[in-house]
Order: structure tokens, then C-alpha cells, then sequence
């Protein structure tokens, strides 16, 4: 069984992006909105400053009240889609009186670091791809890392988040892979996981699969996260080791790559401004 590394994949990446960064001289800034003080998210902002920062991006935190209204925060939004900032995120979870999809929208698709305005989903749907959601984009790299073939594959994706199960399953099917996307209302999950050559669970539910569930040399990519007895886990029990040709690892697996991701589509959004 061969570990798909996230860590050292996004490793190579950073060196990659600060190269490209300071050869053409690019003057990527980012800043992030956080609403409130959530603990999961001031860790997964910390790395984002940190690994953006290390490539030469200026990028800066906005962290704003718990309290703050949903007019407001439209308001912060509309005013950074008219500044010169290259890329704004939108950090979520937002507080249960703010409505996150609708406040990620109006980020404008020139500044969707995140790939989730209608238009930058809209077009994996339509075999389109502008700016790909960072965690669906990850999983892609990681294929290509690792020179996994898609064509005529038969995946199944469990989670149809609009962050990662949909645009993921999109984003397969614009690679010629035969895609089932399963959810909590699936009956016999297993069934489908059993023909998996590749199962990827993004549902957030440990031991969801396990190694009864899956056939020999399968595939693996966990991108769940749990806190377990106060250890990082993901989706998969590890017994599926027994099983799988390709592994991502929880943590080290699509979890760095995700904000490899992010950097790869500030250089992006930087590239087409002007054009
Ligand atoms: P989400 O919005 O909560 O979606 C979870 C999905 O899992 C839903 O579609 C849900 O189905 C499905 N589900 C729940 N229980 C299930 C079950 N028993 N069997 C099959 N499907 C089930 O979560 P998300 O934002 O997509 O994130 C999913 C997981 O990935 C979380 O653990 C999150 O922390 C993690 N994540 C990791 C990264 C990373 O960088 N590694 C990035 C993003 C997210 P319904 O639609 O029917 O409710």
C-alpha cells in the first residue's frame, strides 16, 4: 500500500508557487474575514497566514464580532470587491444569524479564492473550470501526484456538500470517470463502495468505511476530519489499509493540500486580473 502524501506533495508546491511568485515579481495580497472566534477556525486561519505568507503573499486577517449584523457583513464584502485586494475568503463556520452561502456569493468571481460563487461552480458543472474550490482542486493534484488515472474509473464520492461532495463529483466527471455520489439518505452504502476502484469520503463520521466495505486495491481518500479520544481522524477505520493500493493519511492527506490550494488560486486570480 503507497501513502498519497498531502504533506510532502504540498511541500514541492510551495517551493513551486514562491518561485513563480518572486520570478514575475507578483504582488498577491489576501485577506480573510472571520466572524466570531471559533476554535477549529482560528487553527485553519493560522495556516493559511502561515503558508501564505511563506510565499511572498500579503495576506492578513479581518476578524470581526460575533455580533456583527448579515447587512454588515455584506457591506465589509462589497467594500473589499472594490479594493485592490486580489483574494478574499470568507471563513466559515459564520454565526447561526448570518446565512454563509449567501455572504460567500457575493464575494465577485475576480476575488473567489474559494471557488464557491455560482459562477466558479457553475462552471466545473459546465466543463468549464475557473477557480475550483481549494479542497476539491487538492484531490485533483493528489491524482495527478501520484499519477493515478481517472478515465473510466468508477468513484464513489460520499458527501454532497456544496464544497467539496458536488463540485468533487463534477470535477471527476469533466475527467471521464464514472461518478456515484452517495449521502445520508443512501441505502446500503456499501454496495456502491464494494465496486469502488475509488472511494473518497468527505462526510466527517469515523469509521464510516471500513475494510468489509471496500474491494482489494482500492483507492482511498479520506477527506474527513474528526477529533477522536482528542486524536485527529478521518472517515476510514484503519483496517482499510489491508485493502488499498493508495492511501491518504488523516492528518497529512488532503488536509495540507486544501491550503496548497489556496495559493494556487490567488496566482491564478492575479494572473487573469487585467486580462
Ligand atoms: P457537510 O456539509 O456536513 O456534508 C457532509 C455530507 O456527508 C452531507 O452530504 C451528508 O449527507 C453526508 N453524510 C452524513 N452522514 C452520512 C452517512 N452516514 N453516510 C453517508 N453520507 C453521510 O460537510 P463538508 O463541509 O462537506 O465536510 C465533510 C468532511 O470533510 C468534514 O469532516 C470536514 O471537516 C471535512 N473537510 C476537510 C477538509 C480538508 O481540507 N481535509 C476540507 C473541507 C472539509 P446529507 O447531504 O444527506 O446531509
Amino acid at each position: 500500500m503507497q501513502i498519497i502524501s498531502g504533506t510532502e506533495t504540498r511541500k514541492k508546491l510551495l517551493e513551486k508557487y514562491k518561485e513563480i511568485i518572486s520570478k514575475n515579481n507578483l504582488k498577491i495580497s489576501l485577506v480573510i474575514i472571520q466572524v466570531g472566534d471559533n476554535e477549529a477556525s482560528n487553527t485553519y486561519i493560522r495556516n493559511k497566514l502561515k503558508y501564505t505568507k511563506e510565499v511572498g503573499i500579503k495576506s492578513k486577517l479581518m476578524k470581526l464580532d460575533e455580533s456583527i449584523t448579515e447587512e454588515e457583513l455584506i457591506n465589509i464584502i462589497k467594500k473589499l470587491n472594490r479594493s485592490k485586494t486580489t483574494g478574499v475568503i470568507l471563513q466559515s463556520p459564520l454565526p447561526s444569524h448570518i446565512d454563509f452561502t449567501k455572504c460567500a456569493r457575493l464575494i465577485k468571481d475576480s476575488k473567489d479564492v474559494d471557488g464557491f460563487s455560482t459562477n466558479n461552480l457553475f462552471g466545473i458543472r459546465d466543463n468549464n473550470e475557473q477557480i475550483i474550490p481549494c479542497t476539491v482542486k487538492g484531490i485533483l493534484k493528489l491524482f495527478e501526484e501520484y499519477n493515478i488515472d481517472l478515465v473510466g474509473k468508477n468513484i464513489v464520492v460520499i458527501g454532497r456538500s456544496n464544497i467539496v461532495g458536488r463540485p468533487l463529483a463534477d470535477a471527476l466527471i469533466n475527467r471521464n470517470a464514472t461518478v456515484t455520489l452517495c449521502h445520508s439518505k443512501t441505502k446500503n452504502l456499501e454496495e456502491y463502495t464494494k465496486n469502488a476502484d475509488i472511494v473518497i469520503s468527505a462526510v466527517g463520521r469515523p469509521n464510516l468505511i471500513n475494510k468489509d466495505m471496500v474491494k482489494k486495491d482500492f483507492i482511498g481518500i479520506d477527506v474527513g476530519i474528526n477529533i477522536v479520544d482528542g486524536k485527529l481522524v478521518g472517515d476510514f477505520n484503519k483496517d482499510v489499509e489491508e485493502k488499498a493500493s493508495y492511501l491518504t493519511p488523516v492528518p497529512g492527506g488532503v488536509g495540507p493540500m486544501t491550503v496548497a490550494m489556496i495559493i494556487d488560486n490567488l496566482i491564478i486570480l492575479k494572473e487573469k486580473e487585467g486580462r
